[in-house]
């Protein structure tokens, strides 16, 4: 019997990105994330498989998914579609969608071979300029490390220059191996405090906070840390303070502070959450600078939103 091709799975491909990293890129969004934050942009990014994307607004309940459906878990309920989404999980097949005629209902995910995915990245090369490249994203590129280690070194050995955004929850083993082709990795910070770092993402920061110092050493490409400013959790004076402390100890000294917004609320419905998250508000400009002065009054370089020199 033949091996079986590595395969990832992914939930979207987008070009001509010029916020992440060098150049003009293709950000690569994988899925799976251990963390569930509770500003989380992408939610169709947090489950590690592919799952059904449902859109009320254009379904006309004729029922067509409940009949192609041959695991039962579509059903209308009073004038409303219920999926069952715990069926879902496994479904490798989604007769569901294909026959939706209206696209209500449309598959979010998909896998590709490390060759597949190279195919598709290598058609925007002309696009990139002389500095740009790939940025993996999610989810969380590590949470399918040995898809992303392929990826990476498939393009750093064909020149093409490489970015990966982490939230660091993950083990130093699904980080380690794609070291040696990685020219610039965003690393993401939410919280100093491991008990409030618990309550907005669902996990401690102690494996985060490890990584980050491990990879000072382990790491020789550039390292930007990244922190999404949510004002009441993590803004204030003497968390900014902290925050300066653990970059210095690492031997880093840059930081790249992204507002908090509201952009991916529409997609929570789409996934069957609710987004919880209207109440936490977008921070100004002016709270952002008085973020900044503290860092760099500690020797922290910051950037604010797409000011990173890359
Ligand atoms: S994704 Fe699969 S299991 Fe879920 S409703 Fe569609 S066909 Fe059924
Ligand atoms: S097939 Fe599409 S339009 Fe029809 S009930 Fe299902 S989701 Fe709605």
């Amino acid at each position: 019997m033949g091996s079986v091709e590595l395969t990832g799975t992914l939930f979207d491909i987008q070009g001509f990105s010029v916020h992440d990293g060098p150049g003009c890129r293709t950000l690569i969004f994988l899925k799976g994330c251990p963390l569930s934050c509770r500003w989380c942009s992408n939610p169709e990014g947090r489950n590690p498989f592919p799952e059904p994307l449902y859109r009320q607004i254009k379904c006309t309940l004729d029922g067509l998914c409940v009949e192609a459906c041959p695991h039962q878990a579509a059903s209308i309920v009073t004038g409303k579609l219920i999926l069952d989404r715990t069926r879902c999980r496994s479904c490798t097949t989604f007769e569901c969608t294909a026959a939706c005629c209206t696209e209500a209902l449309q598959r979010g995910g998909y896998s590709m071979t490390v060759d597949e995915l190279y195919y598709l990245i290598q058609r925007d090369r002309q696009y990139w300029g002389s500095r740009g490249g790939i940025t993996l994203t999610g989810g969380e590129p590590f949470f399918q490390p040995e898809f992303t280690a392929a990826v990476l070194k498939r393009c750093h050995t064909a020149y093409i220059h490489t970015a990966v955004e982490t939230c660091g929850e993950v083990p130093a083993s699904a980080i380690e191996p794609s070291l040696p082709y990685l020219d610039w990795l965003f690393f993401d910070l939410k919280q100093m405090d491991p008990g409030l770092h618990r309550e907005g993402t669902g996990h401690s920061n102690r494996q985060i906070l490890e990584n980050a110092q491990w990879l000072s050493g382990a790491y020789s490409g550039r390292m930007v840390y990244r922190m999404t400013i949510v004002p009441g959790y993590n803004d204030k004076p003497e968390h900014i303070s902290r925050l300066a402390g653990f970059i210095s100890s690492t031997g880093g000294n840059e930081i790249n502070l992204l507002p908090l917004h509201h952009l991916g609320r529409e997609k929570y419905p789409l996934t069957g959450r609710c987004y919880y998250t209207d109440e936490l508000h977008v921070p100004s400009q002016e709270a952002l600078l008085g973020i900044r002065e503290i860092l760099v009054s500690e020797g922290i370089v910051c950037y604010i939103g797409s000011e990173t020199p890359f």
